[in-house]
């Protein structure tokens, strides 16, 4: 590879997380290039993305530091204020409320393709060079950086790169870090619903057989339902029994999502196509190899049943952040694989332990076994009625 162009940091994919990155290490007054292989996201229109999030008030407050916190008020956000968690066989709900915890909301309900536009919109003041569509096709290390190759021959040197490229990044194959799957045999499918009795800003999620069922309490968009009754379900099933529900017409799904529900929610009328994403743990065997670094999905796949995908994601960014703000301010040499390798342990077993304890959530909930199901409903409501352990599992959900 000839030499070319130098940044402090070049960050291959531009999704939330990446962009997110670019934005916080730009913000620090490190040059900064984004390689994306996408165009840009275009406007949000009356179709909202199908990936949704409830994000958590750290991450939100991530974003209102990175300035693009008033881009994402400015589209589509829904604040939440109550969480319902129950089984279906029985017990009481594990609840969460905003006023009990003194919070104003919960968190935010927010689409993918908003959170990238908005992070994406504050790209150019910030002085980040962004390359797209390219994508990085050969990587070199060096003592002192990394050398890059894009796929239309541009070259790039940098102190450090990030892959933020996804979980199929191409950056982490090129850097030569390996990310062992499990694959949970399960699909999340995904829609927007009308429920017949308003979402009360309420997230709710049930406990069943196959997997949880989950409805985020969506934006209003009169164009395809009444105000406080739209909602987005993530809904975790067996492969084959998943692929079944895609394929009902539109009646028996939503039939059949209120019988999920245990009627919870009065019937359902579906607002959107319906889409399917395979469920799978995957965690690199490590986040650092010298000068690279791996943030977000490239990094660590987790059950969605927490909600907490793109949450991790963000806290990657948020704590590599620190530590560089850190090098800098003491004048070290910000990039050194020793400071990066303790960032990478840190991030590694703080989204390890996270992505463990999902697994065993939705095994222990999904199964049939008789002793799981005789427990698991009288535990949800015991845990509910220990006031110091919602607040426990609050705080640690809310990135506290
Ligand atoms: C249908 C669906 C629904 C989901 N629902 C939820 C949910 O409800 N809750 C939740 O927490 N998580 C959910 N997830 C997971 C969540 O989307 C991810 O955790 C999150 O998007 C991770 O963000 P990221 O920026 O790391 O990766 P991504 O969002 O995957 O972004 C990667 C970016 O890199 C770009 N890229 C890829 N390859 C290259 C390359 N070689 N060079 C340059 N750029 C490249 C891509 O174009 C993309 O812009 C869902 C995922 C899907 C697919």
């Amino acid at each position: 590879m000839s030499r070319g162009e130098r940044h402090d940091a070049v960050i291959a994919g531009g999704g939330v997380v990446g962009a997110a990155a670019a934005l916080a290490l730009a913000r620090l007054g490190l040059r900064v290039a984004l390689v994306e292989a996408q165009p840009p996201v275009p406007a949000a229109g009356d179709t909202p993305d199908l990936r949704v999030y409830a994000l958590a008030p750290d991450n939100a407050a991530l974003l209102a530091r990175l300035g693009a916190w008033e881009g994402v008020r400015a589209q589509r956000v829904q604040p939440y204020r109550r969480m319902q968690v129950w089984d279906a066989g029985g017990g009481a709900p594990l609840v969460f409320d905003a006023d009990a915890l003194g919070q104003p909301q919960l968190g935010w309900i927010v689409e993918n393709a908003v959170l990238v536009r908005a992070l994406w919109q504050c790209l150019p003041e910030a002085g980040v060079d962004v390359l797209a569509p390219a994508r990085i096709a050969a990587l070199a290390q060096e003592d002192d950086g990394v050398r890059l190759r894009l796929d239309d021959d541009r070259r790039l040197r940098a102190r450090l790169a990030l892959a933020a490229d996804g979980g199929e990044s191409a950056l982490r194959r090129l850097a030569g870090i390996a990310a062992p799957a499990h694959d949970y045999r399960q699909s999340g499918v995904v829609a927007f619903v009308a429920s017949e009795r308003p979402h009360a800003q309420t997230c709710w999620q049930r406990f069943q057989v196959g997997g949880p069922v989950a409805l985020l309490p969506f934006a209003d968009l009169p164009a395809l339902a009444p105000p406080g009754h739209l909602g987005s379900i993530v809904w975790s099933l067996p492969g084959a029994e998943a692929a079944r529900l895609l394929a009902e017409p539109e009646v028996a799904f939503a039939a059949a999502l209120a019988r999920a529900f245990g009627g919870e929610l009065g019937g359902f009328r579906l607002c959107s196509p319906r889409a399917a994403f395979p469920l799978r743990r995957q965690l690199a065997e490590r986040y650092a190899d010298g000068r690279v670094l791996l943030l977000g999905d490239a990094a660590h796949r987790v059950h969605p049943l927490a909600g907490q995908g793109v949450n991790l994601g963000l806290r990657d960014v948020a704590a590599l952040a620190e530590v560089l703000r850190a090098a800098r301010a003491q004048g070290r040499d910000l990039a050194s694989p020793a400071r990066l390798a303790r960032w990478a342990r840190a991030r590694r077993s703080a989204t390890a332990v996270d992505a463990y304890a999902f697994e065993a959530i939705n095994a222990g909930f999904s199964g049939d076994a008789l002793l799981p199901t005789l427990v698991r409903g009288p535990l949800l409501g015991l845990a509910g009625r220990l006031p110091p352990l919602v607040h426990a599992l609050w705080r640690h959900a809310a990135g506290g």
